[in-house]
């Protein structure tokens, strides 16, 4: 619009598979959502509500770019998920209708500069700059829902420097897909372009400088960044 008073930014997007672009409005992700990876967090995993945090739209790396490793930080984790983009929306969606606003599903990274985290848990502090900083959200293209219906189960992995780092499966997220968007819709109203990490399996820890990251969900697809 003519009377902005400066450039508007522009809109982030994840590539499609296939080609055309998804406008990325919101990221939303879950936390301690598979047991082992609560346990090595040092928490005891159960069935308590879940808990979310953001990170802004712009933070997403896509097409494989070079991750720079970020500043004030030691501590650079990785944490491999499958992330959920939406096409459709609303408010207080029942678990049985939430699979039908899903756009599609990508693989990503919820990178995470667990120093930071940590010292903000400890001194009850906001995790924001521990987990939404630039760059902190590599991912994969997307693929349409039509062409992966059923994600409740699948396998998660995630290479570093071709090693498995990380390896489980979708079955063990401990709430699923339909779930979280159930739940997290009860919290605010989503809505079109919004994303949501869905949590990470066991096996985090940090990365340095030149470390090439390649992680898969089966059936959706893969993601890929070298810190640098
Ligand atoms: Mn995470």
């Amino acid at each position: 619009m003519a009377d902005y008073v400066i450039a508007p930014p522009p809109v982030a997007f994840v590539p499609v598979a296939g080609g055309g672009r998804f406008p990325v409005r919101r990221i939303f992700c879950v936390g301690r959502n598979y047991a082992e990876h609560a346990r090595e967090m040092g928490s005891d995993p159960d069935r308590e509500p879940p808990f979310f945090f953001a990170k802004p739209a712009d933070a997403l790396l896509t097409g494989g770019a070079d991750m720079p490793y970020p500043p004030a930080s030691n501590s650079l984790h990785h944490e491999m998920e499958l992330v959920v983009a939406l096409g459709g929306g609303g408010a207080s969606i029942a678990v049985a209708e939430a699979l039908g606003h899903v756009w599609g599903y990508a693989a990503g990274l919820d990178m995470t500069r667990r120093d930071l985290q940590n010292a903000a848990k400890k001194e009850g502090k906001p995790w924001d700059m521990g987990k939404g900083f630039d760059h902190s959200a590599p991912i994969g293209d997307l693929i349409p829902a039509a062409r992966w219906p059923d994600p409740t189960h699948g396998l998660i992995e995630l290479k570093v420097n071709g090693a498995v780092r990380q390896t489980s499966d979708l079955s063990k997220l401990i709430w699923s897909v339909a779930e979280t968007i159930s739940f997290l819709s009860g919290l605010v109203r989503l809505a079109p372009g919004d994303l949501i990490f869905t949590g990470t399996p066991e096996g985090v820890a940090a990365v340095q400088r030149g470390d090439l990251l390649e992680g898969m969900v089966a059936g959706v697809g893969t993601v890929r960044t070298r810190i640098v």
